[in-house]
């Protein structure tokens, strides 16, 4: 990549870091997407979405995707960098500039090369990941038909820059929510009970399930009162679990609702336990991730196998329908994800964005040996 066109990913990086919009409102940014990607003569695939921004690169029937995602969050931005965010209380807080800017680069490469490319890349700009709707909307327009193989990645601010991780089978969690309500009953103390549910559903997490199976609940938040200290009161709680098993995460979710009925009803009350389901675990196939971790250190990378992530990741419904990979690169961020000091290092974009088009060239390779165009056709 040359000098000129590393700046130029910077450049369209701050731009898009800017001008922030919320997940399903990304109008403007999918309207530069569009703009960069035929500014650069690659060609703009048609599906029925109203954000995002699908395009291809390449001929023929081998296929594979690389998928960014372009939303932002309601986090007010607190970097103080001459590019932070001009749309208030709305910021790049998990790095989706980055991941954007990386894709264009890779298909701005890919574009270079692309007489001697054995297929064809399709390059996923997908809004909405952080409400964990805008996967499922793509792969509802049809943007996975014929697709062999997808990849992804997340920026990991802790790794430093030119680190590179991921795992094969289950990566990232299960990212469920689930909410109590304690209805009032006459003598009883909805605020008391609503703590007795709490601490029993944290004895839960360490008493009822295999202490090596991962497992995390937290309680986030809780609202409650009282008119006098003889009213029985109101309470409401909320909180997240992750796991990164079905069966787990399905016997947690019944476990939780029998014990906040059961602590409830002890009392006399009434407890409601209401389960939100988030994306579920991220599993990677175990060839495609150990392909994407051998292109990594071919690319100079310093290669490790990730931990268990406790995050969500909505490219999980991607590996539903599609074997692939989703990786970690480092971005060594003094701040984490969703805060508003997040910081990510933007000298890991240009050595991705040349990693992900390496890794799509190889895997076309690796896909059209496999499975030749001429038996397809
Ligand atoms: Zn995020
Ligand atoms: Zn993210």
């Amino acid at each position: 990549m040359t000098h000129e066109s590393e700046q130029q990913l910077i450049d369209w990086r701050r731009e898009l870091h800017s001008w922030p919009e919320l997940s399903g409102q990304e109008v403007e940014t999918t309207a530069r997407l569009r703009r960069w990607l035929q500014q650069a003569d690659i060609r703009l695939a048609d599906y029925p979405l109203e954000t995002g921004v699908v395009a291809e690169v390449g001929q023929g029937n081998t296929l594979i995707a690389l998928r960014a995602d372009i939303d932002a969050l309601p986090v007010h931005e607190a970097t103080g960098l001459s590019y932070r965010s001009r749309n208030s209380g709305v910021m790049h807080a998990c790095g989706h500039d980055i991941h954007s800017a990386v894709m264009l680069g890779a298909a701005l490469q890919l574009k270079a090369q692309e007489d001697r490319l054995p297929g064809r890349v399709r390059l996923l700009f997908q809004p909405a990941e952080e409400n964990a709707t805008g996967a499922r909307r793509l792969i509802g327009a049809g943007v996975l038909a014929n697709v062999q193989a997808i990849f992804g990645m997340h920026n990991e601010p802790s790794l430093p820059v030119g680190h590179f991780a991921t795992r094969a089978g289950a990566f990232y969690a299960n990212a469920d929510k689930f909410v109590v309500r304690v209805q009032p009953a006459p003598g009883s103390d909805s605020i008391l009970i609503a703590s007795q549910i709490i601490q029993a559903l944290q004895s839960l997490t360490s008493r009822s399930f295999n202490t090596l199976d991962s497992l995390v609940l937290s309680v986030t938040r809780i609202t409650a009162q009282k008119a006098s200290p003889a009213d029985a009161g109101e309470a409401e709680f909320g909180g997240t679990v992750r796991t990164h098993d079905a069966q787990v995460r399905a016997g947690l979710a019944q476990r939780a609702q029998q014990i906040a009925e059961a602590v409830a009803a002890a009392s006399g009350a009434r407890a409601t336990f209401s389960w939100h389901p988030g994306p579920p675990v991220l599993i990677n196939d175990a060839r495609w991730a150990q392909f994407a971790s051998e292109v990594a250190q071919q690319a100079g990378y310093q290669v490790q196998t990730a931990e268990l992530h406790l995050g969500g990741e909505d490219f999980a419904y991607y590996l539903q329908h599609v074997p692939g990979a989703f990786v970690s690169i480092g971005s060594a961020s003094a701040f984490g994800l969703h805060h508003g000091g997040f910081n990510p290092d933007e000298a890991l974009i240009a050595p991705a964005a040349r990693y992900f088009s390496q890794l799509a060239q190889q895997a076309l390779q690796q896909l059209a040996a496999r499975c030749p165009d001429s038996l397809l056709n």
